[in-house]
Order: C-alpha cells, then structure tokens, then sequence
C-alpha cells in the first residue's frame, strides 16, 4: 500500500512501534518504520551554465572537470557513488587537475630573479 500523506507523528510505547498518525487523523497500525532520507542538492547557482547533465548530476571526467574546461563538480553533485570517501577523491583529482592546468599555462620554469 502507497501512502504519501505527510506523517504526523509515530506512535508506539516502550520503544515498541505500533503505528503512524497521519495528516488526516488516519492511523496505520505498524510494528516497524525505515526512515528514507532524501537530498537536495543546492546547485540553483549553476543555472543558465551550458553544462552536460546525466539525470540530475554533472558528468565530469577522470579528474573532475565538467564540460566546461574551468568548471569542476566534486561529490554527490556528479556522477558517481554518493560516498564520503569518492567526494573526498574527486577533492584531490579537481585539485591537481586545476594545478596542472596553472602549471602549463604559465609555464613549468621559474622565471629569472
Ligand atoms: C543519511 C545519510 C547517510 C550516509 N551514510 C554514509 C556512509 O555511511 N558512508 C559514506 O561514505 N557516505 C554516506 N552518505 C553519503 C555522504 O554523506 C555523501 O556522499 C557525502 O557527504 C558527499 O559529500 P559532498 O561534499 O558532495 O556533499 P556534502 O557533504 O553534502 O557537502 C556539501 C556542503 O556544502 C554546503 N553548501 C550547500 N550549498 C552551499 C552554498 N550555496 N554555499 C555554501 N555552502 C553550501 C552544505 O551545507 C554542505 O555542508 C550518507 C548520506 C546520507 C544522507
């Protein structure tokens, strides 16, 4: 049974479930509740930014960079398993990345004193 209205409280006693009151006064009697948490990503910033998108997450390459060659998207914003340990990789890889990239551009030498 699919029921989406809000819940308004769980009930039960002696930390033994025994249901949920929904909006309506409605009570659904239940000796057990998964709590299902979403997320939300605030990304509102990157509208009108022509950026490739699979589903709602930003496709990027091996070392992060979007399909825009100075934008990178790191964690659960792109592509990939939603874990701590990736987000903390992808981190890494954009910064080397954006690194190698101010490297070549000025140059690999130092400049004389
Ligand atoms: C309930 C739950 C359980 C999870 N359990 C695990 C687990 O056991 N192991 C695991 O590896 N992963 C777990 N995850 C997934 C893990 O939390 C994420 O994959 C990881 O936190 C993603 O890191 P992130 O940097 O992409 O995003 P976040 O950790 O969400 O960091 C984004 C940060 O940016 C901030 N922010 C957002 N908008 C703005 C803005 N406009 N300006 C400034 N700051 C902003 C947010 O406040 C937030 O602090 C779990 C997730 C959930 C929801």
């Amino acid at each position: 049974m699919l029921n989406e209205q809000p819940i308004h409280q769980l009930l039960g006693e002696n930390h033994q479930m025994s249901g949920v009151e929904l909006a309506d006064g409605s009570i659904v009697e239940l000796d057990a509740g998964l709590v299902s948490m979403g997320s939300k990503y605030h990304a509102d910033y990157l509208n009108g930014i022509d950026l490739e998108y699979k589903g709602g997450n930003l496709v990027t390459d091996a070392m992060n960079r979007t399909s825009h060659p100075r934008i990178f998207a790191v964690g659960d914003l792109k592509v990939g398993l939603n874990q701590v340990v990736i987000a903390a990789a992808d981190g890494a890889n954009a910064a080397t990345q954006i690194w190698r990239d101010i490297r070549r551009q000025e140059g690999t030498r130092r400049r004389a004193a």
